[in-house]
């Protein structure tokens, strides 16, 4: 599509500094946890951002936010992009922001260059893509996808004990949680920009990876229940020793991953919390925190039903009770040809280098492939450095994102020849 697109890059700029204010953490670290004070004084200030640019806003039960852009057939399934502004303890201000601000700015853009939407475009401002409050990662985009039912406003509880439902009623979102389901075919596409969190664009001095899958993330907690008792006083034979049994199962883990014949399986043993942690106190019970991640869903089922099998022998050889509680297990995604050649002709017309590429990350985007055709554009990151203070992204490679969404977006905004 012909069409001169200029991209804001300074107010962009001053946009990604002014929403990484909003946080509980000293700067440049980032902290804003879902429907923390910061997070609510982030969004309002993000909706005066919305309304100031003529476009409509809509809020869901869960706090997912629309910002929707008219097009001349406001009936036909519309065009979609987003992600997600909440950040994980001491982060960085580009993980997610990238893609609300950046798809703000495509829709500016758009608007500056004379384009009129065919199809409506809307922005998605996903509520909890980051796990820390809940313990599960994209709640609003689950929600939105059903893939999880209303009922966990009641069994999703964060450390205070709070229900998701006593949370976010608080903060504003009330209203039954079913409706925040989407309809199948809401929208004829979906396109998420976010940076790579990897290192392979920066390596290879590309800026535009195209992402044709999303690998398939499941996590788990294993607990281990052993015998405690005075480090002095008993003897080492017939010790239950409940952390030696989970560094056995720590070691087969890692080994099950590396065994497993492709270099896409990568598994990790995050948290250890040991009882009763004392030095002179032989460890009664622990529980682990584990993350497996493969781009097949077979290949990292298999994975997960041999680390079962270590959990069954470790507890038999060391009479220790283990079992695993599975927090998802979710199958990977593949992007939609329709979405990618969208992208693929956006990065010609534009004459900037791009690849195809996995996202071993995930991200609301693997759950809104349920409902749509999806694809995701990575712009580049400092060192593939995410999820630290120290994550940076170019403000020219942001632009060059941002002007590849905003050429797809319109580009799919004028096919009529979707039906769904
Ligand atoms: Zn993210």
């Amino acid at each position: 599509m012909k069409m001169h697109i200029e991209i804001d890059k300074q107010r962009l700029k001053q946009e990604i500094d002014t929403l990484a204010a909003f946080s509980d953490a000293v700067p440049p670290a980032v902290t804003r946890v879902v429907f923390s004070e910061q997070d609510l004084r982030a969004r309002t200030w993000l909706k005066q951002r919305y309304v100031a640019s003529s476009l409509s806003v809509r809020e869901d039960a869960v706090g997912n936010t629309f910002i929707r852009w008219e097009g001349s057939h406001p009936d036909l399934p519309a065009v979609a992009t987003g992600s997600h502004i909440d950040a994980i303890p001491h982060s960085g201000k580009f993980d997610g922001v990238v893609g609300v601000l950046g798809g703000l700015e495509a829709v500016r853009a758009l608007q500056r260059s004379g384009f009129r939407p065919v199809r409506s475009i809307e922005l998605v401002q996903f509520t909890a893509e980051e796990p820390t409050r809940f313990g599960i990662g994209c709640i609003g985009s689950r929600l939105m996808s059903g893939v999880l039912p209303a009922s966990v406003d009641q069994t999703l509880q964060d450390s205070s004990v709070e229900t998701l439902e006593v949370v976010r009623t608080r903060a504003g979102f009330g209203g039954d949680l079913a409706s925040v389901r989407l309809p199948e075919g809401y929208y004829s596409a979906f396109l998420e920009l976010h940076i790579e969190q990897g290192p392979v664009l920066e390596r290879e001095h590309v800026t535009i990876g195209i992402v044709t899958d999303i690998a398939a993330p499941a996590s788990f907690l294993v607990t281990l229940e052993g015998q405690g008792g005075h480090a002095g006083g008993t003897l080492m034979p017939g010790r239950r020793d409940a952390l030696c049994a989970a560094s056995e199962l720590i070691l087969a883990i890692e080994g099950l991953a590396c065994s497993s014949g492709a270099v896409d399986t990568v598994a990790t043993v995050g948290t250890c919390e040991v009882h009763p942690s004392a030095i002179n106190s032989i460890p009664s019970r622990v529980k682990l925190g584990v993350d497996l991640r493969d781009t097949d869903g077979e290949r990292r089922n298999r994975v997960l039903d041999a680390i079962k099998n270590a959990a069954e022998q470790i507890s038999q050889t060391r009479q220790i009770q283990i079992q695993m509680e599975m927090l998802n297990a979710d199958p990977p995604a593949s992007s939609s040809p329709r979405v990618l050649r969208a992208i693929t002709s956006a990065c010609s017309e534009m004459e900037v280098a791009s690849r195809q590429i996995v996202s071993r990350a995930y991200h609301d985007s693997l759950f809104m492939s349920r409902i749509a055709p999806t694809s995701m554009i990575f712009i580049p990151c400092r060192s593939g450095v995410s999820h630290r203070p120290d994550e940076y992204a170019d403000i020219d490679d942001i632009a060059v994102g941002v002007e590849v969404l905003a050429r797809s977006l319109a580009e799919l905004s004028c096919d009529l020849t979707w039906t769904n």
